[in-house]
């Protein structure tokens, strides 16, 4: 069977689905890998690490898919005609295509799949459960991009993150505040601590507290009723009423005026992310104070970030919009992300490296979109699989 790994086209991206060290752990399971020349270049892989890792590589994106019984990706293939080039008609029918594959958000194109033939998994939508953490891609990547998004914070905040005793004078230690104490936020905080700032943080989740502080950061409760009670079985946040936002609202203005540094990361899965900081809140922080927001590519957790973009407000603060933080960090990124993938791949392939899937599996059935021309996923199925009858005519 073959394993096909391409060059990611899409905007900011520069993560690659495979590694040197994925690549011969496929090979020693008995699969056979085709990596399209220059697949790895984002990621400081290079062909030869590839080639003498024991992948063939292919001159381009066709010849690599077209011979594909597996597709690894990082983002959703290339579709329609107005794509450079159009990746899903490549792939022949019955192809399997493992990625991040945002169904929620784009739904038509999970039709678009299931009209091809391919059987797809969205590996976004693992549920977090201990035996599915090796695979864990939503993890592996937050966290790398809460590391990075404080790095990004310390680079363009004009002043210096720890307490400095010099002989020309004391520099103050930067105060940091993060917003959502998730994997993300964690990582933020964890590494602004390092780099000596003083550190708090806030959630909706009660559990948050205990990691928070284990960090040795403090923690900011808005309601500690509604924090018992915000966290869904699956350990995502609620999306929180307009009562509850109002006094988050509030009681985060309060801190403001004593903050340099924000980093926002809260996500509402499958929905648009809350808008923590408003304009008005942004008022209340000094000029040179920086703003990340994590959440800028599901609608921003900050009113006036822009996508890719840092933007300065009239009164001095930087707000980061970087879009696909863990591509500005892509070896490591695509080191852990290839590692989640292979992880997947060992349950979809038995011993002598034929596919076998087992639908019965909850990781299965958590992850899988499309089979035999139909959109499976139940939170899909209904709407997406008219459409995809329609598609097909
Ligand atoms: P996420 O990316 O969906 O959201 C980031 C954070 O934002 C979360 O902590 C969330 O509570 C917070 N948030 C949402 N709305 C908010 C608001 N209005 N104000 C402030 N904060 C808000 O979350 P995540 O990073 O994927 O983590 C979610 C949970 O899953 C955490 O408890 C994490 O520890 C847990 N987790 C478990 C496993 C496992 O294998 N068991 C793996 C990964 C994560």
């Amino acid at each position: 069977m073959k394993v096909a790994i391409v060059k990611e086209r899409r905007a900011f991206e520069r993560r690659v689905a495979a590694s040197p060290d994925t690549v011969k752990r496929m090979v020693g399971i008995g699969l056979e890998v085709v990596a399209e020349s220059g697949a790895g270049e984002g990621a400081q892989f290079t062909d030869a690490a590839f080639a003498s890792a024991g992948a063939e590589i292919a001159a381009d994106a066709a010849a690599a898919l077209g011979a594909a019984d597996i597709v690894l990706k990082v983002q959703r293939p290339l579709i329609g005609q107005a794509a450079e080039p159009d990746e899903l008609s490549y792939l022949k029918r019955g192809t399997v295509l493992i990625g991040l594959l945002q169904p929620l958000r784009h739904p038509e194109e999970i039709s678009a799949y299931a009209a091809a033939g391919i059987v797809a998994f969205a590996i976004e939508l693992l549920p977090r459960i201990t035996r599915a953490q090796a695979m864990d891609a939503l993890s592996s990547q937050a966290n790398l991009a809460g590391y990075k998004a404080a790095l990004e914070a310390a680079d363009e905040f004009g002043r210096a993150f720890p307490m400095m005793m010099t002989a020309a004078g004391t520099i103050k230690a930067a105060r940091v505040l993060v917003m959502g104490a998730g994997v993300a936020g964690l990582q933020a905080i964890a590494t602004a601590r390092r780099l000596g700032a003083i550190v708090s943080a806030t959630d909706v989740r009660a559990a948050a507290k205990e990691q928070v502080e284990s960090l040795g950061a403090s923690f900011i409760i808005v309601d500690e009723a509604v924090a018992l009670t915000a966290e869904t079985a699956g350990g995502y946040a609620r999306e929180m009423g307009e009562d509850f936002q109002r006094r988050q609202r509030d009681k985060i203005v309060e801190v403001l005026k004593r903050i340099d540094v924000v980093i926002c990361t809260a996500l509402i899965p499958g929905r648009k992310a809350p808008v923590l900081l408003t304009e008005a809140m942004l008022g209340e922080l000094a000029p040179g104070s920086v703003v990340v927001d994590l959440a800028v590519e599901s609608g921003g957790n900050v009113e006036g970030s822009r996508l890719g973009e840092i933007v300065t407000t009239a009164q001095g603060v930087k707000i980061i919009g970087y879009a696909n933080m863990p591509s500005r960090i892509a070896a490591d990124a695509s080191q852990l992300y290839a590692r989640n993938l292979h992880s997947f791949l060992a349950l979809l392939v038995d011993k002598d490296g034929k596919l076998k899937i087992d639908r019965a599996d909850e990781i299965i059935k958590a992850t899988l979109l499309t089979e035999n021309g139909a959109v499976v996923n139940p939170a899909l199925a209904a709407p997406a699989a008219a459409e995809a009858q329609a598609a097909a005519g």
